[in-house]
């Protein structure tokens, strides 16, 4: 799971790891804020009205959900699931209360990465520089991102993006170095056993 205050780049970030690893399924949220210019249904969230969000929580059909600002996120289970099933792994893109909820149901399984801004005024440039936040909006989200900051301890990476290539390689190597764990790879357990029959 990748965790970031908004304007710190974590959707490049994410975007380029899912188009460049074809066994990652990015989890796609259902939310009830409007779409961005640029935003499209499905691809960067599904876009539903909040009896849809409400339908949907009853049918117990999200992971976990959460309220950001005012709207309503959640991570719907089915794809999920399915992305698991066919043995891909998932990529949340999802907020810090969320995070910590998939943690507890998945447990060990599961990566905990946050990126970090360089600092609260980069971020702030950058709110300001993609102008889709009204300046209350930007108070809120530099004011929740202090609090974010400070549970850093909480994460299995901590990666700082002073600079998206670097920041980037920092991404996609950790991804390799988890999906390399041998406890995410039982088939070695027959190599091995394959090797030790062997004669010599
Ligand atoms: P934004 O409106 O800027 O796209 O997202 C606001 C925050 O909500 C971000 O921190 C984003 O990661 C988080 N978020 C997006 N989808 C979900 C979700 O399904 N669950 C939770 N808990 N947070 C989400």
């Amino acid at each position: 799971m990748v965790v970031a205050p908004s304007g710190v780049g974590k959707t490049s970030l994410t975007r380029r790891l899912v188009s460049d690893h074809g066994d990652l399924h990015l989890s796609i949220s259902a939310t009830t804020r409007d779409p961005r210019p640029g935003e499209h249904d499905g691809r960067d969230y599904h876009f539903v009205s909040r009896d849809k969000f409400q339908g949907m929580l009853a049918e117990d059909a999200f992971l976990e959900w959460a309220e950001v600002y005012g709207n309503f996120y959640g991570s719907p289970k089915a794809p999920i699931m399915d992305a698991l099933s066919r043995g891909e792994s998932v990529l949340f893109d999802i907020d810090f209360q969320g995070a910590m909820k998939v943690h507890k149901q998945a447990g060990a399984d599961s990566v905990l990465v946050y990126i970090l801004p360089p600092s609260l005024a980069e971020m702030s440039r950058r709110l300001h520089t993609r102008s889709q936040d009204s300046e209350e909006v930007i108070h809120r989200r530099l004011s929740r991102a202090k609090d974010e900051v400070a549970a850093w301890e909480q994460f299995d990476y901590v990666i700082l993006n002073d600079d998206f290539d670097r920041a980037y390689a920092d991404l996609a190597h950790i991804y390799h170095a988890e999906r390399l764990k041998r406890a995410r790879n039982p088939w070695i357990g027959d190599l091995v056993s394959d090797l030790l029959k062997e004669e010599i």
